[in-house]
């Protein structure tokens, strides 16, 4: 079956994504406008900065059409400031800007950023066999979890506040602190395509 998947190109890594979805039946567009929405059977909202993605959320118009995708159950998976778009609240968020949610979970905007701007490390992450590398710049972590959200990478942490959650999933949801698509392992973004094809078949 094929599948749609677009890649929100306001700003960001939208290329990169691109390059990371890429495999035999799924077609992968950008998109800007409502049209180009209608097209898709899922959504990745790339890393780059949350403030200026929600401002020109509001300028394309595009807030609400994609929150009510999201109610409706269209897989999404930001990365990074796309993280911070799923998150249903965010800290440390400029007092402009605002989130799509649908993840029941709290992120810290730039939660990494005030110790070390940039840094990569090996991580486990459940739902994919061995460890995989992982980006983080200026990232967000996830400070707390409702119960209907699964926890599948953790950073180990000395400080005294304990371990990192950077990775999550709530039913189609799915959202990482780090930038799996600049790493050239595509573990992640298969792992979201399997998402995205069970959620396709349940629907036909
Ligand atoms: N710090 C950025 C923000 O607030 C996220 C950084 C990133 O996506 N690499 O959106």
């Amino acid at each position: 079956m094929k599948i749609t998947i677009g890649v929100l190109a306001l700003q960001g890594d939208v290329r990169e994504h691109s390059a990371a979805l890429e495999q035999p039946d799924v077609q992968v567009i950008s998109v800007r406008r409502r049209t180009e929405l209608a097209q898709i059977d899922a959504l990745v909202i790339p890393g780059g900065e949350s403030t200026t993605i929600s401002r020109l959320l509001d300028v394309f118009e595009l807030r609400e059409p994609i929150a009510d995708r999201i109610k409706a159950g269209m897989p999404v998976y930001g990365s990074c400031a796309g993280m911070i778009m799923l998150a249903n609240q965010v800290l440390d968020g400029h007092p402009d800007q605002r989130s799509l949610g649908g993840i029941d979970m709290v992120v810290r905007r730039n939660a990494f950023g005030r110790q070390i701007d940039s840094f990569e490390t090996m991580l486990d992450m459940k739902g994919v066999t061995g460890s995989i590398p992982a980006v983080f710049i200026r990232a967000p972590w996830v400070e707390s979890t409702g119960p209907d959200v699964e926890q599948l990478a953790v950073l180990e942490s000395d400080e005294p506040s304990g371990d990192r959650i950077v990775a999550v999933r709530q039913g189609s949801l799915l959202a990482t602190s780090f930038h799996p698509e600049i790493t050239g392992d595509r573990q992640v973004h298969h792992y979201f395509v399997s998402m995205v094809r069970e959620a396709v078949k349940e629907k036909s």
